[in-house]
Order: structure tokens, then sequence, then C-alpha cells
């Protein structure tokens, strides 16, 4: 039995008897990981609240026949704020419910997902307001797609890979912008959406959201992204429902 350490955040807990939990966690050294919790639910255990979803730790791990089990955990971030808010806590779920969709075990990307991850948890406890929260969302979902190979082009035409056309339309099926004239001669459906693409080409560069840019505009870039990466992973996603209930 080898052991091992790995920063990793959690994604999802499962009963497995009276005792233990099996949790699945995204590790900065291995992608995916399905471990067992030995004690988890008894009270006195040292593992505790540390196996909640969305923490961060440092977990020490044996490798096991089947499911490895995680011996000790130290605590890297609780994000504490994200649980103490609803609103918070959607979007969370919302990042958890993509990175689970996307990861895979002993993902060669594993580090700037797991970074890309720990970033937007930090950044969703300390928004502020929904506009930045659903920009945070917005430039994660940017970064984690384009990790997994599928990045959303907004700089040249996904068609001609024309860069001088003005760019209006969005083509979920082909993962990016479309200039005019392509738009006209193929039979894909495209979005015309002109502000959409300028939060797209602002998001991939900057923290903040421009005043300029209004909610309810940053609201429909969250869609169409929701949209392409719901395609992408090849099913509905259930937590965006959540969000768009609050
Ligand atoms: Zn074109």
């Amino acid at each position: 039995m080898t052991n091992y350490t790995t920063n990793a955040i959690n994604l999802k807990a499962y009963n497995l008897n009276e005792a233990d939990k099996i949790i699945t966690l995204y590790s900065r050294d291995y992608g995916l990981l399905k471990c067992v919790a030995k004690g988890v639910k008894k009270t006195k255990s040292s593992l505790g609240g540390k196996m909640d979803m969305f923490v961060a730790n440092k977990i020490f791990a044996a490798k096991g026949k089947n499911l490895d089990v995680i011996c000790q955990a130290d605590l890297l971030d609780g994000f504490i704020p994200i649980k103490k808010d609803y609103t918070k806590l959607s979007y969370a779920f919302y990042c958890t419910e993509l990175i689970s969709s996307f990861a895979v075990e002993n993902d060669p990307n594993s580090k700037e997902i797991y970074d890309i991850f720990y970033a937007v948890l930090e950044y969703i406890s300390t928004a502020k307001t929904e506009k930045e929260l659903r920009w945070t969302v917005i430039r994660f979902k940017l970064s984690l797609i384009e990790e997994v190979g599928y990045a959303v082009q907004t700089d040249f035409c996904v068609k001609c890979n024309n860069d001088t056309d003005d760019f209006l339309n969005f083509s979920i099926e082909m993962g990016g912008v479309i200039c005019n004239s392509c738009k006209r001669k193929i039979y894909k459906i495209s979005q015309t959406c002109p502000e959409s693409i300028k939060i797209l080409r602002s998001a991939k560069k900057i923290q903040t959201p421009h005043e300029k840019f209004a909610y309810d505009m940053i609201v429909s870039t969250f869609n169409l992204l929701r949209d392409y990466l719901s395609f992408r992973a090849n099913k509905k996603l259930k937590t965006p429902d959540m969000i768009g209930s609050i």
C-alpha cells in the first residue's frame, strides 16, 4: 500500500455505512479521486467537517484495492462565507457541478483546474454583489472550458478565421464567434449577441466587471456560456436552474 499527499477540494459525499463516507474530490496532483473517509460520521472524528462539500484540504491518503483511504486532512480553506449565504452557495454548487462534469482521473491539467476551482471559491467568498458573482463565474467557465480543450473563440471567426469582420454572432455548436458573412453562408444556429461577445472578451482579461456592462447583459452572457458548457458536457446541468430561481 502506497501513501500519497495532495491538495484536494471535496466535490461530493455519500454514506458508505454507519461510520464511513465515500468522498469524491478534485485533487491538484491526480485530478478526480474517490476515497473513503473512515469514521468521519463519528462525533470525535478528526476528519469531521473537513469532508463537507467544497472544503479544501491537504489530504494524506493510502492507496487501497478499490478505493483509497483518507488518513488525515489538514484544512486549507473551508470557504465559510459561502456556507452562510444561499446565493453564494448556489454559485459554488454550480462550479462544483461543472468541475464534476469535466473532471477525469489522472488529469494532465489537474494543477491548472484545481487552481481555477480554488480561485473561484475564493472569489465567491469575497464577492460583494451578484454582478461580481456572475462575472467571477463567467471567468471560471471560460478558464475551465479552455483547460478541458474546448476554449471559446472570441478573437477569430470559428468558420473562416477572419479577424477583420465585426463579430455579432455566437455559435454554441462551433464554440465561438461567427462573422456576419459566414452567418449568411452556414445553416448552423447562431445567436446575434454583440454585447455578450464584448463581455466574453473583457472577462477573459479583467477580474472585475466594467461599469459599462449592464447586469442583464452579464446574465445573458452567463446563460450563453451555461448552454455552451452543457453542450460540451453533453448533458443538462442541474444547478443553473437553482441560480435562476433566486
Ligand atoms: Zn467568418
